[in-house]
């Protein structure tokens, strides 16, 4: 396939891996802040009434349903540079329809089709 093709769409690939490693890096931060900061409420709200411990809860599944997201987000990009080198890039890995040169541009760690993603496979 061309060759010149792939690489662009590698680049792009490799540029989005290290922008989502510098986000999971950041989330994983601030997660551990708030387990701490948690800690500390925790042991500063034990001899009084009242304190909110449940909002610091709340803001930490915040953070971890975003870390999964991020995650989830790392693992099509792996997918995505694993069908690169497998030659399979670009196809869609449920129908084997051709995608879309648009739908790769805007997406390039998708391994669907618009219709295979429409119809609920998860990319
Ligand atoms: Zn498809």
């Amino acid at each position: 396939m061309a060759a010149r093709t792939d690489e662009k769409h590698r680049r792009r690939l490799r540029k989005e891996r290290g922008e989502l490693e510098g986000i999971l890096e950041a989330l994983q931060g601030q997660l551990r802040s708030l387990v701490d900061e948690g800690r500390e409420v925790a042991e500063s709200d034990f001899s009084e009434e009242g304190g909110d411990p449940d909002g610091g809860v709340v803001e930490r599944d915040r953070v971890r349903a975003r870390i999964a997201d991020t995650e989830e987000h790392l693992r099509q990009v792996d997918r995505a540079e694993q069908a690169i080198e497998d030659g399979t890039y670009g196809t869609c890995r449920v129908c084997g329809t051709q995608v879309p040169e648009e739908r790769l541009e805007a997406l390039p760690w998708t391994t669907l089709c618009v219709q295979c993603k429409a119809a609920g496979h998860s990319a």
